[in-house]
């Protein structure tokens, strides 16, 4: 697998990001914070928890026009370098159909956050602690 190679680039400000890890048990997400907008980039390759992955970015229909038009700032996958998808349903979403890794805006963040909330997940599982962390990065930011 290769990994880590490089510095990743936020695809909204193209500011470098830094790396986290959010691990429990076996189950790992590896986070791409970025200082400069406040979004945050997710992977979904390491025992990625597949409701986790439905959540964040299960459609896969491309851009409609009017997702297209809202975020045209949008750039690159940090991994792969190709054009991110919106998600459909999540404003400020955005997966790359390569990788399936998840690129949020600070107001897709929000937009995820309240999504987790709205409906907590049923045990202890990475899901949970990707949602308190969601919560306590936001809280910070603000
Ligand atoms: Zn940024
Ligand atoms: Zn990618």
């Amino acid at each position: 697998m290769v990994y880590r190679e490089q510095q990743r680039m936020c695809p909204l400000c193209m500011a470098p990001m830094s790396a986290s890890v959010l691990s429990v048990s076996d189950e790992r997400v590896d986070i791409d914070l970025c200082d400069g907008c406040g979004g945050a980039y997710f992977d979904f390759y390491d025992g990625a928890p597949g409701h986790l992955a439905r959540i964040v970015g299960g459609r896969s229909e491309r851009a409609d026009s009017a997702a297209s038009h809202n975020h045209g700032a949008i750039g690159l996958c940090p991994v792969c370098e190709v054009v991110l998808s919106p998600h459909s349903d999540l404003e400020g979403v955005y997966r790359c159909d390569q990788c399936f890794g998840v690129f949020a805006t600070p107001d897709g963040l929000r937009v995820l956050a309240e999504t987790f909330i709205a409906s907590p997940p049923p045990e202890k599982s990475l899901l949970k602690e990707f949602s308190d962390w969601l919560v306590d990065h936001l809280w910070e930011r603000k």
